[in-house]
């Protein structure tokens, strides 16, 4: 057991809120971090395969992105400037135009919210809601879409919406995409809901969804699936909000993870990585047509973070400007569901789950996979849970994470899987 786990008179069990979640089962005192690495103060290193919930796609501190932030701040750049106009957001905002939304053939303007995701999920379902004139939303089983009370209201999760203290309304639940097995098809189960006069669904402003549920046990939904829900949408007039806040950014293999898809969100939301370094910045995507709140209706004093549009600017130009990252990113899947299939493979029922950089082993219950989890920690390997009973281990690892350091991280996790593996029950035997 490393040496922390043992104290229990830190400033952080002193002072710090019992709110404080992923520092009880990682307990090291980090202080630096470069690429797919974190250093604590005694100088052991852990992979990160965890990569800030992917908030990290680039790793920590890319040198270039680092660089172009100490200039800025050296040179006396805007560090806060409200909406204003800045070079910094201007930058930002060329730079997404000409890599990102032109070769997509996407007309959406950029709204940038406050910092967190969760904040742009509120101000997408508003938007929705203000453009339909109706209010409620339709959300799936196991999505996670944060915890302010409206994006809360479209989360799944009983323990995060117990903690909202209040009724959280104007959503209605549906089963996501292979919810009741192979037998059922949602999509059509939504489409007769939907369609009948008494199936008691009002009519949806919007549906919302994640094409891999990044919280709620990497599930995936399949392509057809997707399309299908976007046809429901348009036929229904409401709009499809797909959150690409953990897929997107790379995390599914391409910038936005329903590319190749058919689909034409109404609204996007993003956060997590798109800083690119860490900080945090968030925004939606919106069709013009659906471009409706007036200046400040949905405000907020740090909309557009301009030390995250100087570090944002520089991820579009290093990583999307052209197709090689994401050719690498292709390359890198394959090896990763090749280590998962070991993995499965040491479990009873194992089952791979997500897809690109963004994959997982169900191992069957939460306590096997926290054990898996703990040993890699021993072991020098950060990595986290997914899923209803967390019982999905899942890798994140930053999409820039050299091939040897994979296959290091890799090795880690398989090394604690077959340590782990039956220890539970063992130990409920003995
Ligand atoms: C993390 C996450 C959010 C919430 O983002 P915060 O920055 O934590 O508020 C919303 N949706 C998805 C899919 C997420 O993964």
């Amino acid at each position: 057991m490393p040496k922390d786990m043992t104290k229990t008179d830190t400033i952080f069990d002193r002072r710090e809120s019992e709110a404080r979640s992923y520092c009880r089962n990682m307990p090291a005192m980090f202080v630096k971090a470069c690429g797919s690495e974190l250093i604590d103060a005694e100088g052991r290193t852990w992979i990160d395969f965890l990569a800030g919930c992917s908030s990290l796609n680039y790793g920590h501190n890319d040198p270039d992105m680092k660089a172009a932030l100490i200039d800025h701040i050296a040179g006396d750049g805007i560090a806060h400037g409200l909406d204003l106009h800045t070079d910094a957001k201007a930058d930002f905002l060329s730079a997404f135009e000409r890599h990102i939304l032109e070769p997509r053939d996407m007309d959406h303007r950029v709204m940038f919210t406050g910092p967190t995701g969760a904040n742009a999920v509120e101000a997408a379902m508003k938007i929705a809601r203000k453009v339909t004139g109706r209010t409620n939303i339709i959300a799936f089983t196991n999505g996670f879409h944060g915890v302010t009370a409206g994006a809360l209201a479209a989360t799944g999760n009983s323990y995060h919406r117990q903690g909202a203290g209040m009724a959280l309304n104007g959503v209605t639940r549906m089963p996501y995409d292979g919810y009741f097995g192979d037998g059922t098809d949602t999509a059509d189960f939504l489409a007769a809901m939907l369609q009948d006069n008494s199936g008691g669904i009002d009519a949806p402003a919007a549906i919302i969804l994640e094409t891999v549920q990044g919280e709620g046990g990497l599930t995936a939904a399949s392509a057809d699936w997707i399309k299908r829900i976007d046809d429901l949408a348009k036929a229904h007039g409401a709009l499809l909000i797909i959150d690409d806040i953990q897929a997107g950014c790379g995390r599914c293999g391409t910038f936005f993870s329903f590319e190749d898809m058919d689909v034409t969100p109404d609204i996007v939301t993003m956060a997590k990585s798109l800083s690119g370094f860490g900080l945090p910045m968030a925004m939606l995507l919106v069709r013009p047509q659906h471009d409706v709140f007036g200046p400040a209706e949905h405000n907020g004093t740090f909309r557009g973070n301009t030390h995250a549009f100087v570090t944002a600017k520089v991820a579009i130009e290093k990583f999307w400007a052209d197709d090689s990252f994401q050719r690498e990113l292709g390359a890198k899947a394959d090896l990763l569901r090749d280590a998962l299939a070991d993995l499965a493979a040491m479990v009873p029922n194992g089952e791979i789950k997500g897809r690109g950089l963004m994959q997982g082993v169900d191992v069957g219950s939460g306590v096997q996979a926290a054990y898996i989890c703990e040993r890699a920690y021993e072991k020098g390997l950060v990595i986290e849970t997914s899923g209803n009973n967390d019982q999905v281990v899942k890798v994140l690892a930053p999409l820039t994470t050299p091939v040897e350091t994979f296959h290091k991280g890799l090795g880690i996790l398989l090394d604690a899987a077959r340590e782990a593996v039956g220890r539970p029950e063992k130990i409920a035997a003995e």
